[in-house]
């Protein structure tokens, strides 16, 4: 299989050199005739033709697709060419018998590498997608059977622990594989992924779902919805009060030591050595052990929340954007201090929760169980009030929520999801409040007004007291709520 995706990767990045060569001859612009313009040549400089020069000669034509003028012309020529991948996939067969490496390769394996190029080339044409770039042996990790190729055998019919059943994949042959996942008998098998990753192989075997999945209802039809708000120090909390803790796989303080040993291990290591490569791969399967326990967790998490209510409502977050780096500080053509190493220890821990990820696997549950899932703007959602709706950044004392303007208390993150739901609900019974932070802030505004003017008069010292007080957060609830009350009656 490691020979396998050697060649195909070959394969690969040789179709993708040849258009890309096929391209720059195309636009060569010369007033010799039409056919030399669109490259009769394999390679210019040699002016070789079909079929001599290199395993895999061909006029590759722009876009992949050859142009109606150039068609009529090659009929006229007398040549039967078709697109680029016509005359490639053409090509690869020829190349099966003629090279004992290809000729290892099941055919349509190698077919179906040709098609995922072409895939990538149609991608960059038509959907404005990246162009596809040559392939390295650190990217190019799998092969794809085609439907009905694969032969599944499942013999695991006890609910022991480790369980083998039996595939085989034509040109490698039959081998065991560990159940994992146990597929339905009834189950139709569609294109069976062989994977390569840091601590083994892996099939991904794509199945057709044998019913038809239920119809998602309106968000505004459904009896009960549950708002969830994503964090950091508490992954999700529901409307409901409870929450997912988040085990930070990848940055607790037990696997940050344990991967910074292992990859000094690496970094002493003689450059290109052998003993290099094998404490890579002892990193490697770190890494894949952190994610494999991430995505698990994310499955119950996600589970959790499904199983909570008939819809579900989230924040529209952009993670990207989150993650990104601090503008740069400049003074008199110095670079300052822009706390961008503080930073950089909240972006690796954003990246470690992986919110995008837990999002796609509720939103795919939710469409399992027909459940609809509505995303609203997070814009100030963990300042603001549930119960009377005012914003404010002093609302907010760490974990704990406490309105100024009502007193009341909770958990910021519980907090944060009610609101969360609410925003959904705003919806429902259309409101349709389009600027709801612009509303909400000129709110604020009148308010934090009048709580200076309350605090100017009760006096300086008053007021830095009552602010130690607050930043201790150690004062039990009780007296919390008779600041807020005192507040309140200076308005
Ligand atoms: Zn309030």
């Amino acid at each position: 299989m490691s020979e396998w995706l050697v060649t195909l990767r070959k394969h690969r990045n040789y179709c993708l050199a040849e258009r890309q060569r096929a391209f720059e001859t195309n636009n060569q612009k010369s007033d010799e005739q039409v056919m030399y313009q669109y490259g009769a040549f394999c390679d210019l400089n040699s002016r070789s033709e079909y079929g001599s020069y290199c395993p895999l000669t061909c006029p590759v034509v722009k876009h992949g697709v050859m142009s109606a003028e150039l068609t009529k012309s090659s009929k006229k020529h007398g040549l039967a060419w078709g697109n680029a991948s016509d005359i490639q996939s053409k090509r690869t067969t020829e190349l099966r018998a003629e090279s004992e490496w290809y000729g290892r390769v099941n055919s349509d394996v190698l077919q179906g590498n040709l098609a995922k190029l072409d895939t990538a080339y149609n991608g960059f044409f038509q959907h404005k997608r990246g162009f596809p770039a040559f392939r390295k042996t650190s990217n190019f990790k799998s092969f794809q059977f085609k439907p009905g190729q694969a032969k599944l055998t499942v013999n695991c019919t006890s609910k022991k622990k480790r369980c083998y059943s039996h595939v085989y994949l034509p040109g490698i042959g039959s081998m065991r594989y560990l159940d994992s996942r146990t597929i339905p008998t009834d189950a139709d098998i569609r294109t069976v992924t062989v994977i390569k990753e840091a601590d083994g192989w892996y099939m991904s075997v794509l199945l057709k779902e044998p019913k038809a999945l239920p119809e998602v209802p309106d968000i505004k039809t459904v009896p009960s919805a549950v708002g969830i708000d994503v964090g950091i120090n508490k992954l999700i909390s529901l409307t409901d009060g409870s929450f997912v803790e988040n085990p930070k796989f990848g940055t607790n303080k037990k696997t940050r030591r344990q991967l910074r040993i292992r990859q000094r291990r690496v970094n002493r290591k003689v450059k290109g050595s052998k003993n290099r490569k094998k404490a890579g791969i002892i990193v490697a399967k770190l890494h894949k052990k952190i994610a494999d326990k991430r995505n698990d967790h994310q499955w119950f998490a996600a589970n959790k929340v499904v199983g909570t209510a008939a819809a579900i409502v989230q924040e529209d977050l952009n993670v990207k954007a989150m993650k990104s780096r601090c503008k740069p500080k400049r003074e008199k053509g110095r670079f300052m201090a822009n706390g961008q190493s503080a930073k950089r220890g909240l972006n690796r821990s954003i990246s470690d929760v992986s919110w995008g990820e837990l999002f796609s696997k509720i939103a795919w549950l939710a469409l399992k169980a027909g459940k609809p899932v509505l995303a609203i703007n997070p814009k100030f959602t963990s300042q603001e009030c549930s119960v009377c709706h005012h914003v404010s950044k002093a609302n907010r004392d760490g974990e704990k929520f406490i309105c100024e303007s009502c007193g009341h208390i909770d958990h910021a993150d519980t907090q944060a999801s009610r609101t969360i739901l609410h925003r959904a609900n705003l919806e429902f019974v259309s409101i349709r409040r389009k600027n709801l932070s612009g509303d909400s802030r000129k709110v604020t505004l009148v308010r934090d007004d009048s709580a200076i003017r309350g605090k100017r008069d009760q006096g300086k010292n008053r007021t830095s007291k009552a602010c130690t007080e607050r930043s201790r957060s150690v004062i039990p609830e009780k007296r919390i709520l008779f600041e807020q009350l005192s507040l309140q009656l200076f308005d």
